[in-house]
């Protein structure tokens, strides 16, 4: 004699798959729109990556800077790098600034908020609750 219901059997089976697979919609990476001019890179898009994230723009571009190993500042909507580079490049430094900054660890969720307790700062996630300590804020 088994107590185990058709959807307690079920619950179990969907408690052990990643939440994100019924959850539907995953987050999609904002796409670089870089463009060289001359002996700059312009980063079209800034702006609104800088809003899908949710992040303070000088945050993002001070890592950005920092991973290209080059200067630059924000214009407008822009950002403007010293050097050529391409696309794919930039790309990667954003990606890398999300998974630091911007997107759960647990549910790979960009809704996450960064807290403040003493003087840590923790990633913490709307979505699933997880909260993270952040190394290099
Ligand atoms: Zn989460």
């Amino acid at each position: 004699m088994t107590d185990y219901t058709y959807e307690r059997l079920l619950d179990e089976a969907r408690d052990a798959l990643p939440q994100n697979l019924f959850d539907g919609a995953r987050f999609e990476m904002p796409k670089v729109k870089a463009i060289t001019v001359g002996n700059k890179t312009i980063i079209k898009n800034f702006r609104e990556i800088v809003n899908i994230f949710r992040r303070d723009e000088n945050h993002m571009m001070k890592f950005i800077l920092g991973e290209m190993a080059t200067s630059g500042n924000i214009e407008g909507a822009q950002a403007v790098f010293q050097g050529k580079f391409a696309p794919t490049f930039i790309q990667d430094k954003v990606q890398k600034y999300a998974d630091a900054y911007v997107l759960c660890p647990e549910c790979k969720k960009p809704d996450t908020k960064i807290d403040k307790e003493g003087r840590i700062y923790f990633l913490r996630c709307e979505a699933c609750g997880a909260k993270h300590p952040i190394k290099n804020m």
